[in-house]
């Protein structure tokens, strides 16, 4: 005999709508804090339409579009997000028993229908595309998320940048905004907004699951393991560092739940560190992902070729001049040796 069917629990933590620099950065956050991250990117893409970027920090003779677009892709992979090539349709809240309903007294959840996929749950959805709102429609229950404007003599609605806060929280609760908003104008800009937003999703999960909000607010770091010296490399004194932060806030210091974010907080704290040999291959496994992107021409042209040939193996080189062109090596397999 079969019973009613158990609801689901929601596929993902949270799903992100557009991977420009807003969504990318919101992503990333959200991702490195171990939440479960969808990102949907697909569509009009503001980024997309510049014709060469010269106002973001870190590449000095600028970046193309298309190069840094990649970049951000990867990037929210490698962080553990995955990354959907597809165009988000609707947004809608999951109730009225269908597909996604939470069980009575859980936290209300979004069904995100893409136009080719199948659709997802999520307790969390982040919107981050410039160009458009219009698929959270669905979500507007009280007229206040779109305001009429009049352009060229006509009147047309356009999501109200305003409609979120400055962390992107939104009346609707699970709905955060990282663009549009205020500081989607210049993409440096939407990606710092992004990043608020994408630590803002961290805190609220934290909350969720049991955090104060003092607790929840951390920093997103990665530290060298030679700073941490004297009584900083026990973990008592990091417990101590917590007890006393704490002691005044709202939950008993003896209770379980002040003991259970205490074990979290300090394992997220000592997870920042690294030591010198794991910050080294990480600024190597940089350097790599950089260079992939690269176009060989360009780097031969920035190092010249006696760089290059004394970087390269004596043999590979030789195999290389006897023909059989064996030092190539395809962009996933050096990935792969990672
Ligand atoms: C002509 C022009 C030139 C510009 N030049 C510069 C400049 O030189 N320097 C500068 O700093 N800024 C410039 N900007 C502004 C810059 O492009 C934006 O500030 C920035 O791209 C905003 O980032 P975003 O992530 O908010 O949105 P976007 O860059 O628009 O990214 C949104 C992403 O979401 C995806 N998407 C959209 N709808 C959906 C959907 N329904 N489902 C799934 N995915 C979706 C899109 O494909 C896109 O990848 C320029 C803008 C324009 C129009």
């Amino acid at each position: 005999m079969s019973g009613p069917a158990e609801p689901e629990a929601a596929d993902r933590d949270v799903v992100v709508v557009g991977c420009g620099p807003a969504g990318c950065a919101a992503a990333v956050f959200a991702a490195r804090d171990g939440l479960d991250v969808t990102v949907f990117d697909r569509g009009r893409s503001s980024l997309a339409r510049c014709a060469h970027l010269e106002n973001y920090p870190g590449f000095p003779a600028g970046v193309d579009v298309g190069t840094l677009s990649d970049l951000m892709r990867e990037q929210a992979e490698r962080a553990g997000c995955a990354v959907v090539d597809d165009l988000v349709e609707t947004v809608e809240r999951a109730t009225d028993g269908g597909p996604g309903e939470p069980p009575e007294g859980d936290a209300p959840r979004f069904v995100v229908t893409p136009q080719e996929g199948d659709p997802v749950t999520a307790r969390r959805v982040v919107a981050a595309t410039r160009y458009d709102g219009e698929y959270l429609r669905g979500l507007d229950e009280d007229g206040a998320m779109f305001e009429a404007r009049d352009r060229d003599g006509e009147t047309r609605e356009d999501f109200d940048r305003e409609y979120a806060d400055r962390d992107g929280k939104t009346p609707v609760e699970g709905l955060y905004v990282a663009s549009p908003s205020d500081a989607d104008r210049q993409a440096v800009t939407a990606a710092g907004r992004g990043a608020r937003v994408g630590k803002r999703v961290v805190a609220d999960a934290r909350i969720d699951d049991g955090w104060w909000p003092a607790a929840a607010e951390g920093v997103d770091w990665v530290r060298r393991e030679a700073e941490r010296e004297g009584e900083w490399t026990d973990r008592e004194r990091w417990v101590e560092w917590f007890d006393e932060t704490h002691a005044d806030g709202p939950v008993d210091p003896d209770s379980e739940r002040f003991a259970r974010v205490r074990e979290a907080a300090v394992d997220d704290a000592l997870s920042a560190y690294v030591d010198a040999d794991e910050a080294a291959a990480r600024a190597a496994a940089g350097h790599r992902a950089l260079a992939e992107r690269l176009d060989p021409e360009a780097v031969v042209d920035a190092h010249g070729p006696a760089a290059l040939l004394d970087a390269l193996d004596d043999g590979a080189v030789a195999a290389y001049a006897g023909g059989d062109g064996s030092t190539r090596r395809e962009p996933t397999e050096a990935r792969d040796e990672r």
